[in-house]
């Protein structure tokens, strides 16, 4: 007899935990080598009862986890995840459906189309881009910027599925000093390699410097460039010109792709739209779903203005492939995994559950309450705003009274996540030692802010 009591078990223990995250401790407090004590017993010869696996894994490692699922967590932007998006995901676990190809688990497929078609009315991209569903923005990076290079080489005869990069004129990938790193790492994965990267200098607002892009892309015009914006720097929120930047790209070929991992977002907010003019004239763009729309990992999104790019250069075709029936889409043409979760499914749950209204609510109500928690912070003796809060990022940083503001900040920093009731993560920005505020979840709220500013003040009074 099939025994399924952990499964019930698991739910209701994960359940309770996701309730008493608005309670605990945000930081991890159990060190390295209490984890490795628990977690490193000798391989079992036979096998342990799965209830007890279960308990036993949630008493050796929960108080090893960050509570960034929680409503203080205000580190990276990391995201949080709604009841709606968690129940989809333990589901497509149960179901076990693979998502590679529409043979293998047609709704699956199908739910994916409708949360592509879903997400690009959401943020407000071209209805008939193509996207491909992935782990997450890393990936989304990958899979639009191999579009690009599909595209850009086959303007110059150039047949790079076929042949790879020997041989092939060498491609450069513009971008602001704001960019992610893991934009430079998907740029190492297609072969074009970190060397091929050109920074250009920002403004005092963060944004990209449209001269400085203009002087770059005339530097050498004949080459195959790819000119990569932001929406929203991971520091201050920025986000670059779009218009502009598309007219000085567009005019030399070159492909223009955005990472907007998070910022993006803004499109899905009438009152915060306007931020982003002109994003949709890019020609891909990467974001993430377990950041803004609060899904589980394992969520990213890519999208590309010319499907037919896309498609060249990623589909593929096996002998055991079942042709779909007449229309269906076989994923694994459009994304770089072959077997996957159907994270599509997931996706699809959570914007019903959302609506187009709960999506903008999520991205204003972050917004809002990054307001309040840098301004608030600015309030407090000795601390400094150094970027005020755009969408929903901020910088801070504390003034020693002996003029060691960088050590002091990171003191200070340490010394807030210790306290236990929030969690910030510090930075550097033009070379000074900042703390970073990012609010995304769905869980913050009005009294988080408030409790959070009153233990901040305790810890400044105490470290200062
Ligand atoms: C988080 C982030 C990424 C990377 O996304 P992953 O989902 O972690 O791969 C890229 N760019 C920006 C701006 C980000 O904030």
């Amino acid at each position: 007899m099939l025994d399924t009591t952990v499964l019930r078990h698991a739910a209701d223990r994960a359940a309770r935990h996701y309730e008493d995250l608005d309670h605990l401790p945000v930081a991890a407090r159990a060190s390295y080598p209490e984890l490795l004590g628990r977690l490193d017993r000798p391989l079992p010869d036979r096998g342990v009862d799965p209830v007890r696996v279960i308990d036993e894994l949630i008493d050796d490692t929960l108080d090893g986890f960050v509570g960034a699922g929680g409503p203080r967590f205000f580190g990276w932007v990391i995201g949080g995840s709604t009841p709606g998006a968690i129940a989809a995901d333990w589901l497509m676990s149960a179901w076990d459906q693979n998502a590679a190809i529409y043979q293998c688990s047609p709704a699956a497929a199908v739910a994916e189309e409708v949360a592509g078609a879903w997400l690009k009315d959401v943020l407000g991209l071209p209805s008939d881009a193509s996207f491909g569903l992935v782990t997450g923005c890393q990936m989304a990076h990958f899979t639009a910027l191999a579009a690009a290079r599909h595209s850009l080489y086959r303007d110059r005869g150039v047949d790079v599925e076929r042949d790879g990069l020997f041989g092939a004129p060498r491609v450069r990938v513009i971008t602001g000093d704001h960019r992610h790193e893991s934009l430079i790492r998907a740029i190492r994965y297609l072969g074009f390699g970190a060397g091929s990267v050109q920074q250009v200098r920002l403004d005092d607002d963060g944004r990209m410097n449209m001269v400085a892009l203009e002087e770059a892309l005339a530097a050498d015009p004949g080459a195959p460039t790819i000119v990569c914006l932001m929406a929203g720097d991971l520091n201050t929120g920025a986000a670059d010109p779009f218009h502009a930047a598309c007219d000085l790209a567009h005019a030399r070929g070159a492909w223009v792709h955005v990472d907007g991992a998070f910022g993006l977002w803004m499109n899905a907010s009438p009152a915060r739209r306007s931020m982003l003019d002109g994003v949709e004239r890019a020609d891909s763009w990467a974001t993430d779903g377990h950041k803004w729309l609060q899904l589980p990992y394992d969520n990213g999104f890519a999208f590309v203005r010319n499907a037919a790019m896309h498609h060249a250069a990623l589909a593929m075709t096996a002998g055991y492939f079942i042709p779909p029936d007449g229309s269906g889409r076989d994923q694994v043409n459009w994304n770089p995994e072959w077997s996957r979760r159907a994270r599509g499914v997931v996706a699809y749950a959570a914007l019903r559950c959302l609506g187009r209204e709960g999506v903008a609510r999520l991205v204003d109500e972050a917004c809002r309450l990054t307001e309040r928690l840098v301004e608030g912070l600015g309030r407090l003796p000795g601390c400094e705003v150094m970027a005020p809060a755009r969408m929903n990022q901020g910088l801070v940083r504390f003034v020693a009274p002996d003029g060691a503001h960088d050590a002091f900040t990171d003191r200070v920093t340490d010394a807030i996540r210790e306290e236990g009731t929030a969690w910030f993560g510090a930075s550097t920005w033009r070379g000074l030692r900042v703390m970073r505020i990012s609010v995304c979840n769905h869980r913050t709220t009005d009294a988080d802010v408030d409790r959070t500013l009153d233990a901040v003040e305790r810890v400044l009074a105490r470290v200062s």
